[in-house]
């Protein structure tokens, strides 16, 4: 598909090239503003069709990251040079922050690129004139996760459109006379993509002052430099527990295979067994089935999404009360109260420190053997 929707682009995009340069003849003013109207117009359908790609390949799981070492403040040049005319045409300023601690990570560098320019993007389109936008890179106080922040003095957006706007082409105002162009496409690319490098994306906003896209991804060091704390189980002092068959049995309820290995890996030597369920479906049968000590569950997933299969397994199994530990990759306002609503003990945002994770799990199944001791005394 991807093949047949670009060839006749790029001849199209390229004979008009040819017909712009005059290699067929001078052209009179009104056939070259006709002849650079048709090469927009391509270029438009081309990024389109890219970006209807990206999401077809993002739903079906097919995408794949090719991480690399980068230089954060390269990356982040390359993005807002990309920008810059279209920030300078509205007379919108360009502010740029970096603490200094990041230079390199591990990341896709195309990809992650797409995140900052889609973000940028939205932020210059969405300002008005005069107004002015930002990008900050910053880390967390662990030193284990890269914030990159692009915030805006633009238009704002409601509180109840904030959630739906990280869904396949929608938008605010999706009238015939709506001011600004568009697919609907950025807001869910930039989110599946902050998911596939592990990390999540939280939106801050009020109408008329601004907002800010945060995305936090793990901050993998590249070999040879700092190790970066999630990343390095050596450094837990009590690591070499070994699976038994009375070790705690943890689900993890997780559709990306990147955050499968990194838990599965990590929890296996932290001396737990694991079972995964890639759906939301298959995290109800499974907890039915298996009876897991602990649960940790994603909340955007196929079939049936983590607030609803948790709703299910709280329904379904009245005879004790599993520790569920809701993990989400698009933090919303309201979202920590919804996951406990739903059912879960604890809440968190990706990227989760393992460690930390850990230390919450432990938590839970200290309360809960001291809960069924109580019962049984
Ligand atoms: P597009 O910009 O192509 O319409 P996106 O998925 O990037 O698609 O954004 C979806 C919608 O979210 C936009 O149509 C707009 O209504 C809203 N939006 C995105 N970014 C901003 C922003 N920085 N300020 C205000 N609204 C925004």
């Amino acid at each position: 598909m991807s093949h047949e929707l670009r060839t006749p682009l790029n001849t199209i995009i390229g004979m008009s090239d040819v017909m712009l340069e005059g290699v067929y003849g001078v052209l009179n003013e009104k056939q070259h503003r006709a002849m650079a109207n048709l090469q927009d117009s391509g270029y438009h359908l081309l990024a389109l069709i890219n970006d209807i790609l990206d999401v077809a390949k993002l739903a079906a799981g097919q995408m794949r990251l090719h991480r690399e070492a980068i230089d954060v403040d390269s990356l982040c040049n390359s993005c807002l040079a990309m920008v810059k005319k279209a920030a300078d045409d509205k007379r919108v300023a360009l502010v740029y922050t970096r603490d200094e601690r990041i230079e390199r990570m591990v990341a896709d560098l195309r990809r992650m690129r797409q995140i900052i320019v889609n973000l940028l993007s939205n932020a210059v389109k969405y300002t008005n004139e005069e107004g002015s936008i930002g990008l900050e890179v910053r880390c967390n106080e662990e030193g284990d996760t890269v914030i990159i922040t692009v915030w805006d003095t633009g238009i704002g957006i409601a509180p109840d459109d904030m959630k739906r706007l990280f869904k396949p082409f929608v938008q605010v105002d999706s009238s015939l006379t709506r001011r600004y162009e568009g697919t609907g496409l950025g807001l869910t690319i930039v989110q599946s993509l902050a998911a596939l490098h592990g990390g999540s994306v939280r939106l801050e906003s009020e109408v008329g002052a601004g907002s800010r896209f945060v995305v936090a991804v793990p901050w993998i060091h590249p070999p040879g430099e700092v190790a970066s704390k999630s990343w390095n189980p050596d450094g837990d002092s009590d690591f070499a527990n070994s699976v038994r068959t009375d070790s705690p049995l943890l689900l993890v309820a997780e559709d990306n295979e990147s955050s499968i290995e990194m838990l599965t890996g990590y929890f296996e030597l932290a001396g737990y067994r694991v079972q995964v369920a890639r759906n939301g479906l298959a995290a109800v049968q499974l907890a039915a089935s298996l009876k897991p000590d602990v649960i940790v569950m994603d909340i955007q997933m196929p079939e049936l999404d983590g607030h609803q299969a948790m709703q299910r397994i709280r329904r379904e199994d009245t005879s004790r009360r599993v520790p569920i530990i809701a993990v989400t990759a698009l933090a919303m306002p309201g979202d920590a109260e919804r996951s406990r609503a739903a059912g879960a003990d604890e809440y968190l945002t990706k990227p989760v420190s393992l460690r930390l994770l850990r230390k919450h799990i432990e938590h839970l199944l200290t309360l809960a053997t001291t809960t069924t001791r109580d019962q049984v005394i």
